[in-house]
């Protein structure tokens, strides 16, 4: 099969990896010059190494990650409510770790053999016409193919184009990630919660770490550091401190969270995947790992004799369940976090394992 993949993120990539691997004839077009690495870290759990794993690039990836084998919850004077081990869920699965999102993007796309990816060049229309995709480009190209994965993000052209109005549905959360000195040399995945604001830490090294802010759109105001340092000026340690000395020229990410209801977009030869098709508050961390199991179980499929459209339809169908279960997760999590101070900290304290194994086990459970 001759396939277009649109978007060079870690969807796109992991998808040409994934389809290479089962020998498909592959193109990859992304419409900036390089790659999305915005957003600094990037954690994986348990599920994103073993499909990292089935792609024959989980050594590459440890070797340029930290190990995160704890995840502690802490109210913002300091207080630990919960402690869990990553082992007691993954430990059948997969490493959880933390790296650069540039390393990350880079070594999928080192992967690539045969796949050819052009950088610059933004796919434009798309139609079908003799039971094929035809497809213009920015450059003035045209070409045709077989099929046209959609790994376009968030606000997939794709999905505007070819399937029902479906605006990413806000969250009412605004986000700034940055990376810092690791003062402290914080070993484990460390979050601090306040009143409707959330302060984490994640190791990228001994020497780095990735921070994670969020609050309401209401209180971020201009999003500027000062900002962020006066929102959590009370946050105690250990990651207070990690914020309070930042001056305003650190490379910080903002984002306004939004999310994009999992269904089955899915059209005559044309498939979406990764944000563009399920993108989710960042709460379970499962964005990374949700886009590589589907460039894993749409390559499956397509190797498959079936004719395309119940190929596309089965692809789906075996990933509803987990793509839903993520999505109800992150939804309890955000609910969760903006309860008041005291029901938070008394139901994390008090049932924080048991709700981590509840939201992470069916993830750890085979493809
Ligand atoms: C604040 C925040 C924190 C997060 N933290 C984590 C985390 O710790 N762990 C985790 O697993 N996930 C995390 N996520 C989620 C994760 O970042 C995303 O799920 C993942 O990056 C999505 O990748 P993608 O390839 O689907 O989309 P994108 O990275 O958005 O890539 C889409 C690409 O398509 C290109 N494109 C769009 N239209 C066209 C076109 N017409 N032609 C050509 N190219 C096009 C774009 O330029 C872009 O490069 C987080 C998300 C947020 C917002």
């Amino acid at each position: 099969m001759k396939i277009l993949v649109v978007g060079a993120g870690i969807a796109g990539l992991a998808a040409a990896r994934a389809l290479e691997l089962k020998g498909q004839h592959v193109e990859v077009v992304e419409r900036f010059e390089t790659s999305p690495t915005s957003g600094q870290g990037i954690f994986l759990l348990g599920n994103a190494t073993r499909a990292l794993k089935n792609l024959g690039l989980q050594k590459e990836v440890i070797e340029a990650s930290f190990p995160i084998a704890s995840q502690q919850i802490l109210s913002s004077s300091g207080l630990v409510l919960n402690s869990v081990a990553t082992q007691s869920v993954w430990g059948n699965c997969g490493p959880c770790v933390a790296l650069p999102r540039a390393s990350l993007i880079e070594l999928l796309g080192r992967s690539l053999q045969s796949t050819s990816v052009s950088y610059g060049k933004t796919l434009t229309s798309t139609a079908i016409s003799d039971d094929k995709r035809q497809v213009s480009f920015s450059d003035g190209s045209t070409s045709e193919y077989d099929l046209v994965v959609g790994a376009d993000g968030i606000h997939s052209p794709l999905r505007n184009a070819n399937f029902e109005a479906t605006a990413p549905r806000p969250l009412d959360i605004v986000s700034w990630r940055l990376v810092v000195d690791n003062l402290g040399e914080l070993d484990s995945w460390t979050v601090m919660l306040g009143r409707k604001r959330t302060l984490l830490g994640i190791p990228l090294s001994r020497k780095q770490l990735y921070i994670y802010a969020d609050c309401s759109p209401r209180d971020f105001q201009d999003g500027s550091i000062e900002t962020l340092k006066d929102l959590f000026s009370q946050f105690k340690g250990p990651l207070g401190p990690a914020i309070s000395g930042l001056t305003p020229d650190v490379i910080t990410h903002r984002a306004m969270l939004a999310e994009v209801a999992a269904k089955p977009y899915a059209a005559e030869r044309l498939v979406l995947i990764g944000d563009a098709a399920h993108a989710s508050s960042p709460s379970m961390a499962q964005g990374a790992g949700m886009a590589l199991e589907d460039a894993l179980i749409l390559a499956e499929s397509l190797s498959r004799p079936e004719a395309s459209a119940s190929v596309l339809a089965a692809f789906y169908a075996r990933r509803k369940a987990r793509l839903e279960w993520v999505q109800k997760q992150c939804a309890a999590r955000d609910k969760l976090r903006n309860s008041s101070n005291f029901l938070r900290n008394l139901i994390l304290s008090k049932f924080g394992n048991t709700l981590y194994q509840h939201s992470y086990m069916p993830l750890a459970q085979p493809l």
